[in-house]
């Protein structure tokens, strides 16, 4: 794969597909075996975590015999997500506990990039910047030589996430969702991009959502030369100028093979990228007559989640995700499950969008349950 500016700030090069190293396979051999055919096969930059399990520490396992001069590693950690010890807090002392941590666990005199696990509100990045907090922290890392670069990973809003590019010049990457289905943060990712900073994509093809040939993206990719939706996945992201890289989960080496042989294939030009994007904006749910999640209808009397129940019904019918919707909709407590409607009707007069609710409802009881049921 042809290498690629990982912004302006580093001066370091990535190639556009790299390792997540979330959800390694449990055995540990074939883990390594994995994470060195990834490496093999072209991806640099590896992104873990304090959080991900045993996940540090098989990383390290699969960097010896010369394979970390290969390699651009990350971790992070977060006393938000996961306080290691009780007493973790947002600090400058937390954080070095964590490093030092993290460098035995990896076996590693150094780490690349130490990141903040999670910036997702004002009051999570004012703790991580002000003085003795983490950021001050991380930093003192890197003069002592334990780390060498920093950023951040979020969930926060697009509003905020500008006015943080604006202030923050340690930061040196930023670690965005961004995918077909979730195109929320794009104008956050061209702000990061602008400002110098390295924009890496989590999650390209959605949590798993778009490995599914789905009817409806299939067109798409049929529209655009895409060989499947997994390939059309990639390609959109790495087709938008402001992002530097994806990140993707590996747990077999199909995934290794197909996420490669994505990222050589070439960037789809600005017109396909508009077609791409007029196509998904005609089924986003506000042009397509779905729920926008807006919430006015609840409180349902029988207690059901009808956002939740529609959104499912949207993924499955819109896009043609059923089986990812009905994975979705097991998620949802079982009491809060479209099966409890009694199709009172209480809903639909609060409907910001005029749907028939209860319709909708008989409609994913039908067709997301019996498969959940068969799943069982
Ligand atoms: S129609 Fe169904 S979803 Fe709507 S309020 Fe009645 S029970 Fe709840
Ligand atoms: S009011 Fe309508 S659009 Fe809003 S969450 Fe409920 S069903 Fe969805």
């Amino acid at each position: 794969m042809h290498l690629r500016n990982f912004g302006n700030r580093s001066g370091f090069k990535v190639p556009p597909a790299n390792i997540g190293g979330m959800r390694l396979p449990r055995d540990v051999k074939d883990a390594i075996y994995l994470i060195r055919y990834a490496i093999d096969s072209g991806m640099r930059y590896i992104d873990t975590s304090r959080g991900y399990g045993e996940s540090e520490w098989i990383i390290g396992k699969a960097l010896r015999d010369g394979y970390r001069e290969k390699v651009i590693l990350s971790t992070k950690s977060s006393p938000w997500i996961i306080k290691v010890r009780s007493d973790d807090q947002p600090d400058a002392a937390t954080i070095r506990r964590r490093i030092e941590e993290s460098l035995q666990r990896l076996n590693l005199d150094y780490i690349d990039y130490y990141q903040v696990w999670n910036i997702a509100s004002r009051e999570h990045y004012d703790q991580a910047v002000r003085p003795g907090g983490i950021v001050d922290g991380i930093q003192q890392a890197i003069k002592d030589g334990l780390v060498r670069r920093t950023g951040f990973t979020t969930h926060d809003s697009v509003e905020n996430l500008k006015n943080y590019i604006k202030e923050a010049d340690w930061c040196d990457i930023i670690l965005f969702t961004y995918n077909l289905l979730n195109r929320r943060y794009q104008p956050a990712i061209q702000a990061a991009a602008e400002a110098g900073i390295g924009t890496l994509i989590m999650n390209p093809v959605g949590g798993g959502r778009l490995t599914e040939n789905s009817p409806v993206l299939m067109e798409l990719a049929g529209q655009v030369g895409a060989a499947d939706v997994p390939e059309l996945a990639i390609r959109y992201i790495l087709s938008n100028p402001h992002v530097t890289s994806v990140v993707s989960g590996i747990n077999r080496p199909s995934d290794i093979d197909h996420t490669v042989a994505a990222a050589e294939k070439p960037l789809f030009s600005p017109d396909q990228m508009q077609k791409i994007n007029q196509f998904l904006e005609a089924r986003g749910p506000e042009n397509s007559g779905y729920c926008t999640g807006c919430e006015y209808c609840l409180p349902c009397p029988e207690g059901i989640n009808i956002p939740a129940v529609m959104k499912c019904v949207y993924n499955a019918r819109a896009w043609g995700l059923l089986q990812a919707a009905r994975q979705q909709y097991k998620k949802i407590d079982i009491q809060k499950r479209a099966e409890a409607c009694t199709g009172c009707r209480k809903c639909e007069p609060k409907c910001t969008q005029h749907l028939a609710i209860s319709e909708e409802m008989r409609w994913a009881a039908a067709n997301l349950t019996e498969e959940n049921k068969e799943n069982n």
